[in-house]
Formats: C-alpha cells, sequence, structure tokens
C-alpha cells in the first residue's frame, strides 16, 4: 500500500523561523538570470504564450542536454507526469516495480488505478537491484528507478540502468526519475530516451534550480509516449504551464558554471554535515549524490526525531517504512547544516 500514516508526515509547510530541511527544496531561490527572466515575463502574463516560450524552453534544454527537441516535453513539475506514467503504462493486469525505498508518488498512483505494485529492496550498497526488479515482477508495464534515489541520495550505475531497458519486455516502459541529478557527475540517463522509444527519463527544476514553488519539469521520451501520456489534453502542451516558470527555465539551463558552483557549494555542506553526524557515532546511509542523507538513529524513531529537531528550530525530514530507524536530511546552506549540526549536537546530550 502507500507509505503508513506513520511515515505519511509532512514537513514542507512552514514553522515561523524554522531551518527547513524536510522537504528536499532548494535552500535558496532560482539563478538571478532566471528570476530576471521570469519578472519580466509577468508583464506579458495577459497571453498563455507571449511568444514561442515552449520552443526558446526546448532549444535550450536540447542543446545542453543532447536530446532532440521532438522528444522534449515540459510540465508544471514532474508530479504530474509522475501520475500520468502509472495510469498510461501500468494496469491492473500490468504491474509496476519499484525500489524500496523510494519516492512514493508512483506507489500512491499504482494503487489508486488498482496496478499490482511490487518493491524491491535496495541492495547493500543502495543501488536499484535491477535484476531482482525484472524477477519480481517480468510481465510488468512500468519500471521505476529513481536515480540519484529519494530518500537515500544514492545512484544506480548507468550500467544498471542500461540491462533493465534491455531485458524488461519490448512493451513494458522505464522511467528513470532524475529530480537529484545535477548533483552527481554521473551518466546521465537521457541518452537512452534518445536511442529508445521505451524509455522515459524526467527531469524537474524544483531541486537545484530552485523552482519548487514556481512548477516546472520536462520529460524525455519518443513521441509515441509522450502522445499516449497526453491523450487526455488533445496532444497539447500549451496553457498547463506558467510563463513565468517556463522563463526562469529557459534563462537557467545554460548556466552551466552557476549550476556547478551551486551543486559543489551544497555537496560541501553535505559533507561538512555528514562528517559531524559519524563524529557523534551515528549511521549515515553512504554514497549520496544529491541534496539529502539519511541519518539512522540508534534507539528513536522519525518521528521522535522530527520533534527534537523542531524543539530546536530545525525542520528535518521523515522516515521510510523500510529504514524504520532513518530520517532524511535535506541538504541547505552551510550556515544551515551548521544550525542541524548544534541541533544535533544539544539533542544527543539532552
Ligand atoms: N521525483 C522525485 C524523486 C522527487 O523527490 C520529487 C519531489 O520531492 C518529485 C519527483 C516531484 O517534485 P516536483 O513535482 O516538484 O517536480
Amino acid at each position: 500500500g502507500a507509505a503508513s500514516p506513520a511515515f505519511a508526515q509532512q514537513s514542507a509547510k512552514a514553522v515561523a523561523g524554522a531551518v527547513r530541511i524536510g522537504s528536499n527544496e532548494c535552500w535558496t531561490g532560482p539563478l538571478p538570470a532566471g528570476a530576471q527572466a521570469a519578472m519580466k515575463i509577468v508583464s506579458e502574463g495577459n497571453r498563455y504564450e507571449p511568444d514561442d516560450e515552449h520552443a526558446k524552453l526546448f532549444a535550450a534544454v536540447s542543446e545542453v542536454e543532447g536530446v532532440p527537441v521532438e522528444r522534449i516535453l515540459a510540465w508544471p513539475g514532474s508530479s504530474d507526469p509522475l501520475a500520468r506514467v502509472p495510469v498510461t503504462f501500468a494496469s491492473p493486469t500490468r504491474g509496476i516495480v519499484t525500489a524500496d525505498p523510494t519516492y512514493e508518488s508512483i506507489w500512491r498512483t499504482g494503487d489508486y488505478i488498482g496496478a499490482k505494485v511490487t518493491k524491491v529492496p535496495l541492495t547493500a550498497d543502495y543501488r536499484h537491484d535491477v535484476k531482482a526488479m525484472l524477477a519480481a515482477d517480468p510481465n510488468a508495464g512500468l519500471y521505476y528507478i529513481c536515480s540519484p534515489n529519494n530518500p537515500t541520495g544514492t545512484i544506480t550505475p548507468i550500467a544498471d540502468i542500461e540491462w533493465l531497458a534491455v531485458n524488461k519486455p519490448k512493451d513494458a516502459v522505464l522511467l528513470i526519475d532524475e529530480a537529484y541529478i545535477h548533483w552527481s557527475e554521473t551518466p546521465r540517463a537521457a541518452k537512452l530516451a534518445v536511442e529508445r522509444d521505451d524509455v522515459l527519463v524526467m527531469r524537474t527544476f524544483s531541486k537545484l534550480f530552485g523552482m519548487a514553488g514556481m512548477r516546472l519539469g520536462l520529460t524525455f521520451a519518443a513521441p509515441s509516449l509522450h502522445e499516449k501520456m497526453m491523450r487526455y489534453d488533445g496532444g497539447q502542451v500549451t496553457n498547463m504551464l506558467p510563463m513565468t516558470a517556463v522563463a526562469c527555465g529557459t534563462a537557467s539551463v545554460p548556466l552551466a558554471s552557476e549550476i556547478k558552483a551551486r551543486a559543489d557549494e551544497m555537496i560541501a555542506a553535505r559533507d561538512y554535515a555528514t562528517a559531524h553526524v559519524e563524529k557523534r557515532g551515528l549511521k549515515v546511509i553512504p554514497g549520496s549524490h544529491a541534496n539529502m542523507f539519511m541519518v539512522e538513529w540508534k534507539d528513536k524513531t522519525p518521528k521522535q526525531m522530527m520533534a527534537a529537531f523542531l524543539d530546536q528550530g530545525v525542520q528535518i525530514g521523515r522516515g521510510w517504512s523500510a529504514y524504520p530507524q532513518a530520517s532524511r536530511i535535506t541538504v541547505g546552506s552551510m550556515e544551515e547544516m551548521q544550525k542541524f549540526c548544534l541541533a544535533l549536537d544539544k539533542i544527543l546530550m539532552a
């Protein structure tokens, strides 16, 4: 079933003055050139699409990712396509296979449409176990890989992803959710969505690009897959997106050095925090390539630790039922991670 109530607590809502490291948002806003582009287009908000805004976004993305424009679609974040994919490619007779733990959106939609959802534990080194995933349901309609994975931040090697693409049933779809790819140097799965007509790659601007509240996401896939996902929309992509988000994304995508600088800064903050946690004798799940990491508490539950941190003015993330003793921590700024470490010390001394 879907996430049990004990693990479903949301931490996205603001608590006045608190450090917000619970929801895997970016600690800071859009890249400045993106914010400027968004503000500039506000005055043309009377138009559904002032100029060829979608085309400009697709051209910018195509240039950076090497994906032809006819294989790119844009969405209001990735939650919308994440819900469409199971509805489109799974059914009561074609199941869904995911890792466990992983981002649960696919489970919820799978349950809703009555598809069998099979959850396969990550390997001992926190990769998706692609062979076990195929063996668990060899006739599934949809296989979901989240890499880097939420909540562990760990990646699944491109060779494993390719193995599943080649060995899954021909008419099944492989979805690779790369929401957190910008903190990783690992090879992108985009080329699979270019070379193959049965692979979908998903991106979002909600994470590194600092646009969670602006809503923009992308899918890379064959036009035939995209048409199926759009079959309730008359195949139109226009009129769905806020032009502020499209303009912001278009201006942000080419900014390679700003993107890398932001990622590097946050990786330094992550390394600082994880080293501190380990110094206190707690286990950090190793190998995060994202703006998050998991901490295993010795004798406390994620719910108890969430409350203890909140008392210290820090909103940490929730737990996942697969790892009942661990909490997910989002990486914020260096200053925020220093506050997290101070709060941890106070909690451990109490
Ligand atoms: N995919 C993953 C792996 C996520 O962690 C999230 C959000 O946390 C999403 C997709 C959806 O985010 P959005 O709809 O903002 O793109």
